[in-house]
C-alpha cells in the first residue's frame, strides 16, 4: 500500500464535511435555544434507564462511522438526557445561563486549540486574560496590582486559596482553617486536599442570621493559638449557596488583618452581583480579602467551565504556584508577559478568557449589569409574592437572587410539613414545568428558588409559586393555613 504524504488521512474530514458538520451543530444549538422554554427544565433518569436509552456500555468500534450519524446520536440521544441548566425555569442549585457569544468563544478557543499555559504559546490570549482579570479586579474592588487567574471553577479556586494560605504561612505543623457552617462544601474538600488535618478544619457555627460572627472567629483564633496551633485562613461567604447571604466582609477583613490571618471570600456565585447597586452594598468589604473566588460560569453568563481566583498581593499567585523546568526555559519572557500556567495548577489550559471577553465586548457592561440585576429583582418580587400568599411562608428573604419558602398546610406536625413540601417539589419537577431544589434552614425542609437567568420572566417565577400553592392545597386536601403577612 502506498504511504500517504499528508498524514493519516483516516483521521481527517474533508473541508466540505467539516463545514457541513459544523453548520449542523450550530443549527442544533440555535434550535435548542429557541425551543428551550417549551422543553422540560429537567431530563435524566436512572442508570438502568440510561442503559436502555443509550444501549449497554460497549467496546469502541474498530472501524469508522458516518460522522453525520455520530453527530445526530450525540444531539438527539445523549445531550438531551440532562438538566437544561439554562432553561428559564431552572431554579435549582446555582443555575448558569450562557450567552451565545460565550458559547462561540469556547468553540473558537477549542478550534484554535489555544494552549494558554505560557505567554510564548499564547501571547494574544494571555493579553486578553490579563484584561479580563483586570475587569474582575475592578468589579470586586481589589486594589490596583491585584492579580487573577481563570480556573475550571470555584472548587479549584477555593483549593488554590487554601494552598496559598498554607504556603504563605510556611506550611506549619498544625495549620487551622476556619469555615462557616454555611460555607460551600468545596471548601471542606479544599482544606482536606491542601493537607489541613481534620482537627485543623474548624467549621464555625453561624449566628441566628446564618452569618459568621467576627467575635466567634476571633475567639477561635485566640484559643487555637493558645493551644499551639497556627490559624492560617478564614473563609467567608460572598453569597452563601444556601441563602445568598453575605458574611460581614468589612468587619472580617479588618479583624483578619489585625489578627494576621488571611481572609478568603468565596464569592463564586455572588461575586458578580458587585456590578449592581444592591450587590455592591451587600458585598461591602469584598475587595479587602486576600483572595476571592469567582465563578463566571454562574452569574456572568458563561458556559462551564469558568472560575477565577483573584489574589490581592501582586506576585503572590506566581510565588505559590510557579514552577520552573529546564524544558520550559524558553517560556520565561519577563514579568509583564505572564505565564498563566504559573499562576495556578494547570499547565495545559484552555483560553477561558475569550468567552468572557466576547460576551462583555458584545453586550457591554451595562447590559451585563442589568442582566444580574434582573435576577436580584425577580427574587425580590418572589419574596413579596410569598409574603402576600395565604399558604406560603417565607423562610429566607430574597438575597442575591435566592429566596427560601415553603407551603404551610393546616398541620402542626413539622415532619409532615417537611414531607409535604418534598412531595410538592417532586411533583413540580415531574411536571417538567420547572426544576426546583430544596435545602434545610433551621432544620426544616425549605423550597429554594435561585434566579440568575436573564431570560427568566416574572411569569416563570410566578408560575412556580402558583403551582406550589395549588399542589400544596391538593396534596394536603386543605386550602392551607393562612400564615398572615409575615
Ligand atoms: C458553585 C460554588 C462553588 C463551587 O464551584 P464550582 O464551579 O462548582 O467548582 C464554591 N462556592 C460557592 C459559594 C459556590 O456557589
Amino acid at each position: 500500500m502506498e504511504e500517504a504524504d499528508d498524514g493519516v488521512g483516516e483521521l481527517q474530514l474533508s473541508p466540505e464535511v467539516m463545514r457541513e458538520m459544523g453548520y449542523r451543530a450550530v443549527d442544533a444549538l440555535v434550535d435548542r435555544w429557541a425551543e428551550l422554554p417549551n422543553e422540560p427544565a429537567w431530563r435524566g433518569g436512572s442508570r438502568a434507564e440510561m442503559d436502555t436509552r443509550l444501549g449497554p456500555i460497549a467496546p469502541p468500534p474498530a472501524g469508522p462511522s458516518d460522522p453525520e450519524s455520530v453527530l445526530r446520536e450525540a444531539i438527539e440521544s445523549v445531550l438531551p438526557e440532562a438538566a437544561r441548566i439554562d432553561h428559564p425555569r431552572f431554579f435549582a442549585f446555582i443555575p448558569s445561563a450562557p450567552s451565545w457569544m460565550a458559547v462561540l468563544g469556547d468553540f473558537l478557543a477549542t478550534g484554535f486549540n489555544v494552549f494558554q499555559g505560557t505567554w510564548l504559546a499564547s501571547a494574544g490570549p494571555s493579553r486578553v486574560e490579563l484584561e479580563v482579570v483586570e475587569w474582575f479586579r475592578s468589579w470586586v474592588g481589589m486594589p490596583e496590582g491585584a492579580e487573577g487567574v481563570l480556573t475550571s471553577g470555584g472548587s479549584v479556586a477555593n483549593l488554590m486559596a487554601v494552598v496559598m494560605a498554607r504556603e504563605i504561612a510556611d506550611s506549619p505543623d498544625r495549620p487551622v482553617v476556619y469555615l462557616s457552617d454555611q460555607g460551600h462544601s468545596s471548601l471542606r474538600r479544599a482544606a482536606r486536599l491542601a493537607g489541613i488535618p481534620p482537627e485543623g478544619i474548624r467549621v464555625l457555627p453561624t449566628g441566628p442570621d446564618l452569618l459568621l460572627v467576627p467575635d466567634r472567629v476571633r475567639r477561635a483564633v485566640a484559643e487555637d493559638r493558645r493551644d499551639g496551633a497556627v490559624p492560617i485562613l478564614v473563609c467567608a461567604n460572598g453569597g452563601a449557596t444556601n441563602t445568598g447571604r453575605v458574611d460581614p466582609l468589612a468587619a472580617l477583613g479588618r479583624m483578619a488583618r489585625e489578627l494576621g490571618v488571611r481572609l478568603h471570600v468565596d464569592a463564586a456565585f455572588g461575586g458578580f452581583a458587585a456590578l449592581t447597586d444592591t450587590g455592591r452594598e451587600a458585598l461591602d468589604g469584598l475587595g479587602e480579602a486576600d483572595t476571592i473566588t469567582l465563578d463566571p460560569h454562574k452569574w456572568l453568563f458563561q458556559p462551564f467551565e469558568c472560575g477565577c481566583l483573584m489574589a490581592r498581593e501582586p506576585g503572590e499567585l506566581t510565588s505559590v504556584f510557579g514552577v520552573q523546568a529546564e524544558y520550559l526555559q524558553d517560556t520565561e519572557l519577563g514579568d509583564d508577559q505572564v505565564n498563566f500556567g504559573n499562576r495556578g495548577v494547570q499547565l495545559s489550559r484552555t483560553f477561558r478568557a475569550l468567552k468572557v471577553w466576547m460576551t462583555v465586548r458584545t453586550h457591554g457592561l451595562d447590559a451585563i449589569r442589568r442582566g444580574v440585576d434582573h435576577g436580584i429583582r425577580l427574587a425580590e418580587r418572589a419574596e413579596a409574592r410569598i409574603r402576600g400568599s395565604e399558604t406560603l411562608e417565607l423562610l429566607s428573604p430574597a438575597t442575591l437572587g435566592i429566596v427560601l419558602y415553603r407551603f404551610v398546610p393546616d398541620e402542626d406536625d413539622p415532619d409532615a410539613v417537611d414531607r409535604l413540601n418534598r412531595t410538592i417539589q417532586e411533583r413540580v419537577i415531574e411536571s417538567g414545568y420547572a426544576m426546583v431544589s430544596s435545602t434545610r434552614i433551621g432544620g426544616r425542609y425549605a423550597l429554594r428558588l435561585c434566579i440568575l437567568n436573564p431570560r427568566t420572566s416574572w411569569s416563570d417565577v410566578e408560575g412556580v409559586l402558583r403551582r406550589v400553592e395549588t399542589l400544596g392545597a391538593e396534596l394536603s386536601g386543605l386550602p392551607g393555613r393562612s400564615v398572615g403577612a409575615r
